[in-house]
């Protein structure tokens, strides 16, 4: 009899849980697939000094550094979207990230002048792909995947999964989310949407969805406060400063998590308005807006989306808004 099987672990600085139904005898393929984001997090990691992240970091504006397979992909992926959105996803966001530490023990507001020097460095321009070597132009450049590495993650363990013939399964990395398949009763699977303004777990509304990827980035994910003012984790990378347009969270459901989770961050980052735009001449890709207007949250979807959510509050204004259609 199949039964629901999970394994959890704390990689990429979040939660990680893969759940499937599956016979007893499969939870090693389980595991196997967590041990797939160890891997993918030893490679990525900014935090790591020994990852390749960091060396191409250490050997920014000296010399090209080979690099696996898997970080090639996720760098090809990353250069991809920073070009598709005019930078408002730029992987080279290091600099700035490094000044601020938020999520780390000692977040601080940095000083004019070192954070004018960090934003010089951004430019996701400087980071050239030969190959299956890559280099960041000018010295002190940094890379951080934080924005894409998660999704890259879900879809790798995804796709590993699959070629184990895993039929129904539920990747989460920290909010994450990849489906495979339905599930087990044949229902598709139902993601909760934080309530940006509820303590974690409080959904403010939920999709049903079946082999796709759903991911958001919002303003609760990583914060300090600082003289009752929040500063969140996702940067403007012209101010170096978090990004303050009434947005308080970007869902994207795609197909492939690693591209939703770049296009939550750079639609976060360009605004709702410029997002809607965006969206209309991007197939396959829709969203979830949540932002706050006055004292008023608004909800803004995809107009596909309509059927697919189910709100589980009622305060709040829903619009929605036409997308691409594939
Ligand atoms: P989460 O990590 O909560 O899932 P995101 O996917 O939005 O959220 O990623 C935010 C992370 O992306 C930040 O912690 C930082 O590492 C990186 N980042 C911040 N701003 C940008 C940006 N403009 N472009 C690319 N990456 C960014
Ligand atoms: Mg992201």
């Amino acid at each position: 009899m199949p039964q629901l099987i999970r394994v959890d672990g704390f990689l990429m600085g979040t939660f990680v849980q893969i759940s499937a139904y599956t016979t007893e005898n499969r939870a090693k393929t389980l595991q196997k697939g967590m041990n797939e984001v160890a891997h993918l997090d030893a490679l990525f990691s900014a935090h790591r000094s020994d990852s390749e992240i960091s060396l191409l970091n250490a050997r920014a504006g000296d010399s090209f550094v080979v690099l696996a397979p898997e970080t090639n992909a996720l760098l090809k992926k990353a250069l991809y979207w920073a070009q598709k959105t005019g930078g408002a996803f730029d992987p080279t966001i290091g600099p700035v990230v490094a000044l601020w530490q938020i999520g780390a023990a000692n977040p601080t507001i940095p000083h004019n002048i070192p954070l004018q020097r960090a934003i010089k460095r951004v430019s996701y321009r400087d980071l050239v792909l030969s190959n299956d070597a890559v280099m960041l132009r000018h010295e002190e450049q940094a890379l951080d995947l934080g924005g894409i590495a998660k999704g890259f993650a879900a879809d790798h363990v995804a796709s590993f999964l699959k070629s184990q013939g895993i039929k129904s399964a539920l990747i989460d990395l920290g909010g994450n989310v990849v489906a495979i398949g339905k599930r087990a009763d044949g229902k598709p699977w139902q993601i909760g949407i934080q309530d940006p303004q509820k303590p974690r777990g409080t959904a403010i509304g939920s999709v049903s969805i079946a082999n796709r990827s759903v991911v958001t980035s919002g303003v609760y994910e990583r914060y300090f406060e600082k003289n009752g003012k929040r500063y969140h984790h996702i940067f403007s990378p012209k101010t170096g400063y978090p990004v303050e347009n009434g947005l308080l969270s970007v869902t994207i459901l795609s197909d492939s998590s690693a591209d939703g989770d770049a296009l939550s961050t750079a639609l976060f980052v360009m605004g709702k308005r410029s997002a809607i735009d965006f969206l209309k001449k991007t197939p396959g890709v829709e969203a979830i807006f949540i932002e706050k207007r006055g004292d008023k949250t608004i909800i803004t979807l995809s107009e596909k989306l309509n059927k697919q959510f189910t709100p589980r509050t009622t305060h709040y204004a829903l619009e929605t808004f036409e997308g691409k259609n594939p």
